[in-house]
């Protein structure tokens, strides 16, 4: 069958005046006006509340902490075995024999819903709920949400169900190979950041014939559920998506210890999915299949600058990786290295740039920068600007200043350091700040070497060079650097259907999240041979 033409969601521009505006603003007052939420999980089809307010978790506005934006009902293990399991094994049948039409139809529809009917309202939910200004909900919730699941439709069926054996060898037989789901079901753990990512991390496995088990980010979970529902009123059915919001160790640790878990779609920390990976191999004797394993976790991005650089370029770019939605991207810029011939003028225009920044409440809708999403995270940003102002071998040059007073506000940092092994040049912050070591112009290649070197991670790089032999050198010296490279342009902003995102080493398994590398993690292909 043929499937209607899969493009990118066009962005929208909320110009001042515009209908899109008006409407986006009377959906966060909407939106405000009927506040706290309530979150229930969502088992066989049916909303689970917990009776003890214990086991409610609080989701604040991140920029105004006073305010409960939701509170989700929790489920615990018990739950998880008991009724979510059994319940989305029983689902499952009816849903890998549906055809992949219609399975593909309702995400094609979710897409829909998701673009025009709801999207002033989960724009909203994601400005106030996960504290992103307009333009970073809008690339999120609006657009890439409905990226995913237009392309995810669009890979499985021109890079997947279509693909069979090119020769038949002989007459009188047909080989085929048949894309089965995996056998049992596969647990989705999502983070606070971006909305789409819940939804593909539940939605891709989905898609695939599977059943998922989804546990969202109390820090998301108001707009997470709404996914769930724009799902559901697209036709998917009970139980294929079990949403169980809950203590990550409890729920999650339920799932992975079952015979019957099939696969993990995660995005988070490293840590948590090296614990996770872990419980999983001290499993295996107990489960029917070797676990599918897909993980994104963090990054160390860093931006790599070349004495070729266009200065403006390298500037605006970096503000622009670097504190877009806080720096609270995987894929966000964290380090740069910058050669001291440019110096000069890089330190100017990021100082300068960096003053203009509006740092306030999201639905202030010239806010580039608000709160980072919660107390912990405050407090490991603040640590950093701490150690950084007592280090003898660095200095901020621009921001350093928390404020946690109504929101969990830290203001844009610059740290440069002498020190190409210091604390924030290493380690993952989630956070805006960026760090900045300045190398000898004619050391090039030898920094090139040592930023490979200082970070375990590899998610995303950019280089910025003009002369061509440098981006040549670059490109191939930080070759296992990054799962997403860049050359001229910032080290965020993968774009589904034109940039599959993921990274290798410490970020991740690099399995790309939008396309079908990531599609066929969910099948467990059956080669059938006939006899005729
Ligand atoms: N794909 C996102 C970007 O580069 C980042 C994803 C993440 O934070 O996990 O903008």
């Amino acid at each position: 069958f043929a499937l209607p033409q899969i493009q990118n969601e066009p962005m929208r521009p909320y110009p001042v005046g515009s209908a899109d505006r008006e409407n986006l603003k009377a959906a966060i007052k909407d939106l405000r006006s009927e506040l706290p939420f309530e979150v229930p999980a969502v088992i066989n089809g049916h909303e689970l509340r917990s009776t003890s307010s214990s086991s409610l978790s609080h989701q604040l506005i991140p920029f105004e902490h006073a305010t409960v934006l939701a509170k989700s009902h929790e489920v615990d293990a018990k739950v998880v075995v008991e009724r979510a399991i059994p319940g989305a094994l029983e689902a499952k049948r009816a849903w890998e024999t549906m055809s992949f039409t219609d399975r593909a139809s309702i995400f094609l529809k979710a897409a829909d819903l998701v673009a025009n009917k709801y999207r002033y309202k989960i724009l909203a939910a994601t400005m106030l709920g996960q504290g992103k200004n307009v333009w970073q909900a809008e690339i999120d919730a609006a657009a890439e949400l409905a990226d995913f699941f237009r392309f995810n439709v669009w890979y499985a069926q021109h890079q997947i169900y279509s693909q069979q054996p090119l020769s038949n060898q002989a007459d009188g037989y047909w080989n085929r190979v048949e894309y089965r789901p995996l056998e049992g079901f596969v647990a989705a753990v999502s983070p606070f950041n971006f909305t789409a990512i819940g939804g593909n991390l539940a939605g891709a496995p989905v898609l695939m014939g599977n059943v998922v088990l989804w546990k969202p980010s109390p820090h998301a979970a108001y707009s997470n559920h709404l996914v769930l529902q724009i799902l559901r009123e697209a036709g998917l059915p009970d139980g294929v998506i079990q949403f169980v919001p809950g203590p990550a160790e409890a729920v999650v640790g339920a799932m992975v210890d079952h015979p019957d878990f099939a696969g993990l779609h995660f995005t988070g920390s490293s840590a948590v999915f090296k614990g996770l990976y872990k419980r999983i191999a001290g499993n295996i004797d107990g489960y029917k299949n070797f676990p599918r394993i897909v993980g994104e976790t963090g990054g160390k991005n860093m931006h790599f600058i070349h004495r070729s650089a266009h200065v403006p370029t390298v500037v605006n770019q970096t503000i622009r990786g670097t504190f877009e939605y806080s720096g609270q991207k995987c894929s966000a810029t964290s380090r740069m290295y910058c050669p001291d011939s440019l110096w000069d003028e890089v330190k100017e225009g990021l100082v300068e740039g960096v003053k203009k920044i509006k740092v306030g409440p999201v639905d202030d809708f010239s806010t580039f920068v608000s709160a980072v999403i919660h107390k912990a995270s405050f407090e490991k940003c603040k640590s950093y600007i701490e150690y950084a102002k007592a280090a003898p071998d660095a200095e901020i040059l621009v921001g350093g200043v928390c404020d946690d007073s109504k929101g969990y506000y830290v203001h844009p940092t610059v740290i440069v350091t002498t020190n190409p092994s210091f604390k924030s040049i290493t380690e993952e912050i989630f956070g805006p700040i960026l760090t900045i070591y300045v190398y000898p112009a004619d050391k090039y290649e030898e920094t090139l070497l040592l930023a490979d070197r200082t970070s375990s991670y590899a998610l995303t790089a950019a280089l910025f060079a003009r002369d061509r032999e440098a981006q040549i050198v670059g490109a191939e010296t930080l070759r296992n650097c990054a799962g997403n490279f860049y050359i001229n342009d910032k080290s965020t902003g993968d774009i589904v259907g034109q940039q599959p995102f993921g990274g290798s080493r410490a970020s991740g398994t690099n399995d790309k999240a939008g396309a079908a590398i990531n599609l066929l993690r969910w099948v467990s292909p059956r080669a059938v041979k006939e006899n005729f």
